[in-house]
């Protein structure tokens, strides 16, 4: 793969493998090329679908990248949602690092699955399942073992949307900025706020927060 890769993302790879190294995470040198070729799909497409907002390889990188990365530790589970995916954030990240678990990208604009599907197809993601649709219609008799979201709603709005797709033992994850304390008022009973936690992304000035989110008491029935 890094051998068609031009050389303006080829020269980013020793700040990946510093980035990886400070959150922690091994990876093979073929997942590292992955994680190049993810870049180097979103400056190509940018161009037309504008996905990221930047085209810079080292900001998509940090911004995008390294941040979906740092949720790495709070994942539970095999099969994991990312509701509103976008161009596949965080959860094209996480499937290259975790080729053991299965991730669904749910996202309502066709634009960005198409998107995803020339990634999954070029970088032979198996381990990925891509839903065009709205969280509302969408509906997974299993359960997900966890489901993301990162920039999209609000966590009253997130809560909504992925109660029903949760499994019982299921957690959600919330990636945010800063949050203020009224948005976690938003979330109700049954469901309660386990824990907040700072992110430590590499290179990030902005703060990076995540909201673990899981059923008071675990439902009836099992999570296989
Ligand atoms: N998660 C990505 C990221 O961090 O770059 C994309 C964030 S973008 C601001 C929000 C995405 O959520 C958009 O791609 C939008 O189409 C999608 N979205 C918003 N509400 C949705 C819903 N109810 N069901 C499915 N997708 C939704």
């Amino acid at each position: 793969m890094s051998a068609g890769l031009p050389p303006s993302i080829v020269a980013l790879r020793e700040e990946l493998a510093s980035g990886l190294a400070a959150l922690d995470i091994e990876l093979s040198p073929p997942h590292g090329d992955a994680l190049l070729g993810f870049i180097d799909l979103l400056i190509r497409w940018n161009r037309a679908y504008n996905l990221t907002g930047t085209s810079d390889p080292r900001e998509i990188l940090q911004r995008h990248l390294l941040d979906s990365l740092s949720i790495l530790p709070f994942l539970q589970g095999d099969r994991v949602l990312d509701i509103g995916t976008g161009a596949g954030l965080p959860g094209v990240p996480l499937a290259i690092c975790c080729p053991e678990r299965e991730f669904h990208l749910l996202d309502s604009n066709g634009k960005k699955m198409r998107f995803l599907f020339e990634v999954k197809t070029r970088l032979r993601l198996s381990n990925l399942v891509l839903i065009h649709g709205r969280a509302e219609d969408y509906r997974y008799e299993q359960g997900f073992d966890t489901v993301l979201s990162r920039a999209v709603a609000s966590l009253g709005d997130l809560v909504r949307l992925s109660a029903p797709l949760l499994g019982p033992t299921g957690c959600m994850l919330a990636m945010k900025g800063k949050l203020a304390a009224s948005e976690l008022a938003e979330v109700e009973p049954p469901y309660t706020v386990r824990s907040v936690q700072t992110l430590q992304v590499p290179g990030a000035n902005a703060v990076r927060q995540i909201v673990c989110i899981d059923h008071d008491t675990p439902q009836d029935g099992h999570n296989p």
